[in-house]
């Protein structure tokens, strides 16, 4: 069967804030540019969720080495200072320049000047410098940058599409010119179409992986149900250098309501005031670090589960009675998630667990976002920078993604301006994807079971506090999973929910052998033994 094939110049898989950057910077700049999304509308991943905001520092010489400082801590100095320097001083401008300036995004000011901005104080930042809209940021900028994306004429949205698999100069194509070159290049990928159920070949000169984070492999998570590791596990079978796969930040709090999904409760209500307390309304962070309830991430998170052993309960609580702002008005996401199970946090603790929220690993890249294979670059959280190391600083990955989008965009245009693009030779020596059995086996039963035992193998062996012993029994259920996997299914058509399944055990599998391997704790990465 011949299978629809597509050639673009750029391809970009995922639109999420760092994927819809890389495209607008270069469908402004001329270039045709296909992005592909997984649902019918343009699908706003884990970048829609985003509360607190984004990192604003701006022609501030001095603030930003105060940030870079702040970051290098968080990141128990793991992170590469060059990329950390990179957002520290370039930041600022991109945020001007493409939130601001181009899309208008409506974040709060202190006045009617539109630039006194309300910048807000998070955990392990020495100073408040961040940019919010209310605790909606990432919703508002994701709704102004899908519009611009809708309307741009140099972009085509390819929907109901999830990628399989990268294509390669050396797996895929039997030119022998390029065949024998000692670099390996990225062609493109194949996706599957969930309204035709083909998988498609997507050829292009240019490909950018956007596919979030990973969060959704953990029982307990705070992310959007994409967030499996897509791009990673392609890029892991295409031969890609992957970095710091060991660090999964868990977020403190996110909203406890047994068996029910976690929203987040934004680090930005401790920054404006909120404590965390026990059962019996006792604080506890300054047991554990002088800076209390702002202290970083991960000692917050280890602090928490510590005090959930000790007194055996299944969560603690956050109390936001004593906040000085209209919290209905500062937190309106927070109060209405809150509301809708019955707590009015004018008045009652919330309470909270910690949960999977953000990956530091990833596709190792440059500062323009370059891979390891040639003509494959990533944005994002599905990138490794180098800028978070062994932990994130709050709100700096929406500037992350920003960032990167523009320099990853501005690179490519300069490539593909000054540099040969494949022939079209390549292209049609690229092999339809081959489709394997025809046997409809995958049971939606099935299917659920193999996710709870990813989700309860990654929550309870690969979570907050690892062992040895843990994470050895994790590497050998998730390998005999993952063959498992590619037995049962060899003989049944593909489909979307399989094409997660795969991407998600992978992952699982990949940041289990890290953790395993890494002995030594760092940040979010905790070795108990
Ligand atoms: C609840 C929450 C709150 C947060 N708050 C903040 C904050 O205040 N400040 C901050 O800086 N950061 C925050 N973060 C982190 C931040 O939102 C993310 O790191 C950032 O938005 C990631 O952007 P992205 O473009 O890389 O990924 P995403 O926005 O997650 O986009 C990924 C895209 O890839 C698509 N995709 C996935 N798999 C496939 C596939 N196989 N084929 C095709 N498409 C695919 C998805 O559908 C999606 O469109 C928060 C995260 C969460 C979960």
């Amino acid at each position: 069967m011949n299978t629809t094939s597509y050639r673009s110049q750029v391809l970009i898989i995922g639109t999420g804030l760092s994927g819809c950057t890389t495209a607008l910077t270069l469908a402004d700049k001329g270039f045709k540019v296909h992005l592909v999304c997984p649902t019918d509308a343009l699908e706003p991943g884990n970048s829609n969720l985003a509360q607190g905001g984004i990192v604003y520092v701006h022609n501030n010489p001095q603030e930003a080495a105060s940030l870079e400082n702040d970051m290098l801590i968080a990141g128990h100095h793991y992170n590469f200072i060059k990329a950390v320097r990179f957002l520290a001083q370039e930041g600022g401008e991109s945020v001007h320049k493409i939130l601001i300036e181009r899309l208008g995004v409506p974040f709060n000011s202190r006045s009617s000047n539109t630039a006194d901005w309300d910048l807000t104080l998070e955990g392990g930042h020495s100073a408040p410098r961040i940019l919010h809209c209310a605790d909606y940021t990432g919703k508002s900028i994701m709704e102004s940058l899908h519009c611009a994306i809708r309307n741009h004429e140099n972009i085509q949205v390819l929907s109901n599409r999830s990628a399989v698999d990268l294509i390669t100069t050396d797996h895929h194509t039997p030119i022998t010119s390029y065949r024998y070159k000692l670099k390996n290049q990225c062609v493109g990928a194949y996706v599957f179409n969930d309204i035709t159920s083909q998988v498609e070949s997507h050829l292009s000169d240019m490909t950018i992986l956007a596919t979030g984070g990973v969060g959704d492999i953990f029982l307990h998570s705070t992310n959007n149900p994409w967030s499996v590791g897509a791009g990673i596990s392609m890029a892991q079978r295409a031969g890609v250098r992957l970095a710091n796969m060991e660090f999964v930040q868990f977020h403190p709090t996110a909203l406890y309501d047994i068996d029910k999904k976690r929203p987040l409760i934004t680090e930005a209500v401790r920054g404006e005031g909120g404590k965390l307390i026990d059962h019996h309304g006792y604080r506890f962070m300054q047991k554990y670090d002088g800076r209390k309830d702002l202290a970083p991430r991960d000692i917050v998170s280890q602090a928490i589960v510590n005090e959930m052993l000790r007194t055996g309960e299944q969560n603690v609580f956050l109390d936001a009675t004593q906040l000085e702002c209209d919290v209905t008005k500062r937190f309106p996401t927070v109060f209405d998630s809150c509301m809708k199970i019955g707590i009015d946090i004018r008045k009652d603790y919330i309470p909270v667990v910690p949960a999977a929220h953000y990956f530091c690993g990833g596709i190792l890249v440059d500062l323009n976002g370059r891979s390891t294979l040639d003509n494959l670059y990533a944005v994002g959280e599905c990138s490794c920078t180098g800028i978070h190391g062994a932990n994130r600083l709050a709100s700096t990955s929406l500037l992350e993604a920003v960032l990167w989008g523009l320099s990853a965009g501005n690179d490519i245009a300069h490539a593909l301006s000054s540099q040969d693009t494949f022939d079209e030779k390549l292209f049609n020596s690229i092999p339809d994807w081959e489709h394997t059995g025809n046997e409809h086996n995958d049971d939606p039963a099935l299917i659920a079971q193999d996710w709870a035992s990813i989700r309860n193998i990654m929550w309870n062996y690969v979570g907050i506090v690892r062992t040895e012993s843990r994470l050895r029994r994790a590497f050998a259920d998730l390998r005999d999973l993952s063959s498992h996997l590619h037995d049962f299914y060899r003989h049944t058509p593909l489909s979307s929910t399989l094409v997660k399944l795969f991407h998600g055990c992978q992952t699982a599998y990949l940041i289990t052998q890290s953790a395993l391997r890494n002995k030594n704790s760092a940040g979010c990465h905790h070795r108990a033994d």
